[in-house]
């Protein structure tokens, strides 16, 4: 395993591509998006950029051209890798800091996370090498910020909760949302100390009642997930609390097609002591 098959794109139509990185254990995506400027050039944004384990230039550059910006979902280490390529970025007032959480990460942990079976780095990367990318946004986003891309418009919608300055992406026109990490079809993190479930609920609840969404294209896992995911996400919430479990320190809860984690009573415990584990696992 290496640089050729470390990234897989595919496209999502003529202008819209997503880049996996399916070694990750979650299966990484981020998005490549291009607009029309009024002359013909193009102008482009990535939907956060990976774990950046190897450049993503050469890969961008061969589908499309001229500048290119970063919007990021959030800061947690597996989405802003890319950064280094592409210094361009905007992420959420809440998260303007790249340092919170903590980094840069240890090598160590980094080693035991970072790829499939928690074991082979692939050839070529230089783990020693390899640092968390620490610099100032261009620009600091807020709730209903409207980002425009050529001929194509996007809408930041804050949705906290997995992390405080989460964002999804909206836009209207070809009915994307770009989830991140709030939602998406396997295990969804609500158990780190930054995550608060309360904001998670309400941000779930406000992606559900969005109108115009045809496609979800999340941050992790599979991208064949329905539009009622957000529903089906904020009915479990509602379940868990029916049980008293809707806390910290329950435990991972399974449902169809997504499970929740709000962390083990040790995790809780550990996390309380610690709280710098967000930035090395998710
Ligand atoms: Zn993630
Ligand atoms: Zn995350």
């Amino acid at each position: 395993m290496g640089y050729d098959d470390w990234y897989i794109v595919s496209s999502i139509d003529d202008d819209t591509w997503v880049i996996s990185e399916p070694h990750h254990p979650e299966c990484s995506h981020f998005y490549l998006l291009r607009g029309i400027n009024p002359d013909g050039t193009f102008d482009n944004v990535l939907i956060d950029t990976g774990l950046g384990f190897f450049s993503i230039k050469p890969l961008v550059e061969s589908l499309t051209s001229g500048p290119v910006r970063v919007l990021l979902t959030h800061t947690h280490w597996d989405h802003i890798g890319g950064l280094r390529d592409y210094p361009d970025f905007a992420v959420h007032e809440a998260e303007r800091d790249l340092r919170h959480p903590p980094l840069p990460l240890s090598k160590r942990v980094l080693r035991m996370v970072a790829t499939e079976e928690n074991a082979e780095l692939p050839e070529g990367f230089d783990l020693d090498a390899y640092e968390a990318y620490i610099a100032e946004p261009k620009r600091v986003l807020h709730d209903g910020d409207r980002i425009k891309v050529g001929n194509r418009t996007l809408e930041a919608i804050h949705t906290p909760g997995h992390s405080p300055g989460g964002v999804c992406y909206f836009e209207p026109e070809r009915g994307y949302l770009f989830s991140g990490d709030l939602i998406y079809g396997a295990c969804l993190y609500a158990q780190f100390h930054t995550c608060d479930l309360g904001q998670y609920e309400e941000s779930v609840r406000r992606i559900a009642a969005l109108e115009g969404v045809g496609r979800i294209l999340p941050g992790h896992d599979s991208m064949d997930i329905g539009v009622d995911l957000p529903e089906r996400i904020a009915a479990a919430f509602d379940d868990l609390k029916s049980k008293g479990l809707f806390k910290k320190g329950t435990g991972r809860h399974d449902y169809d097609g997504f499970s929740i984690n709000l962390g083990s009573p040790a995790e809780k415990a550990l996390l309380a002591v610690a709280g710098c584990f967000d930035a090395l696992l998710s």
